[in-house]
């Protein structure tokens, strides 16, 4: 059985910051939440990929423990063209090709539908919903979504809110979908849909945790080389659930150190373009930078 599902995309990105460029390369919301993941459980993804994509990408997920047995090979790949200006806060798209992802019908492998735990991560909400239906019982169910999707499906998008336990925003996201330039608000708006917690992330700053009674926030690690940021918001959210998974504890408390591991895994992954710094990542190096993080929020 696994760990935790994981639906998103598993794409081939094209992406320019201000140090450098590249092009094709292996990206995608549901790629860097599950390998984020695995530093702390065994993640199952669910995705569609396109003939003209690399085993090698598929392989190093394998690698990295990932169960790749939900992921269909069919037509073309999900592609995503980006970039970042000197404030790299914020990712431009410069074109979005689904691919095989708009007529995706996901079908739970048999050892998926037992989870306990649920990451929908960023793709279209209509999948992210048939998903949700499939997991039999789940412990703790969370969601991440983007503009693209809050523009073109929000009804949808609106009823995935209803039913996770966890939502996940950017603050550009927040502000766009509930209307309101207060991320207080935001959030109070976005509780009032059903979530237990909503957290906002705040690219290299960290992110935002509020709940009905109480407010958190993990801070983002002073980070000097700050390459690609792309996937962080993914990294993130795949090291926080994975680590909610591995110790079964879903107690605030709980959730307040999983967002310093994913503030810690985000922080890595910037460091470098597509999973190159994730790649080579350890679990020793995970448990330093978690210590730095708790000598930073000490006064
Ligand atoms: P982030 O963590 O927000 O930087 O996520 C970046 C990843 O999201 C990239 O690797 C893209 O392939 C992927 N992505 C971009 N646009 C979309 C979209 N509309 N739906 C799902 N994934 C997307």
């Amino acid at each position: 059985m696994v760990d935790v599902v994981i639906v998103g995309s598993v794409a081939l990105d094209s992406v320019q910051t201000p140090f450098g460029k590249v092009e094709d390369v292996l990206g995608g919301a549901a790629t860097y939440s599950s390998f984020s993941a695995s530093f702390f459980s065994r993640p199952g993804v669910v995705a569609v990929v396109g003939k003209d994509f690399p085993e090698k990408h598929l392989d190093l997920l394998k690698g990295a423990g990932v169960d790749v047995s939900g992921i269909k090979v069919d037509g073309l790949s999900f592609r995503w063209k980006g970039f970042y200006e000197y404030d790299m806060n914020e990712a431009k798209t410069l074109s979005t090709e689904l691919g095989s992802f708009q007529t995706f019908r996901p079908v739970l492998p048999d050892n998926f539908r037992k989870s306990r735990y649920v990451f929908l991560a960023n793709i279209d909400p209509e999948i992210q919903l048939d998903v949700l239906g499939q997991v039999e019982n789940p412990r703790l169910t969370m969601m991440d979504t983007m503009n693209f999707w809050i523009g073109n499906k929000r009804e949808k998008l609106l009823k995935v809110i209803s039913k996770v336990n966890i939502l996940l925003l950017n603050d550009s996201e927040a502000r766009q979908l509930f209307d309101t330039p207060n991320l207080v608000v935001a959030a109070g708006k976005a509780l009032k849909l059903g979530p237990r917690y909503v957290i906002i992330k705040k690219g290299e700053h960290g992110a935002l945790m509020f709940s009905g009674n109480s407010h958190f926030n993990a801070p983002g690690y002073p980070v000097e080389v700050i390459r690609d940021p792309t996937g962080s918001g993914d990294s993130f959210a795949g090291a926080l659930i994975g680590y909610l998974a591995a110790t079964d504890d879903i107690s605030e408390p709980n959730i307040r150190k999983a967002m310093i591991y994913g503030s810690v895994v985000a922080s890595f992954n910037a460091e470098d373009f597509s999973l190159e710094r994730l790649k080579t990542l350890s679990r020793n190096d995970i448990e330093e930078r978690y210590k730095e993080f708790e000598k930073i929020r000490r006064f």
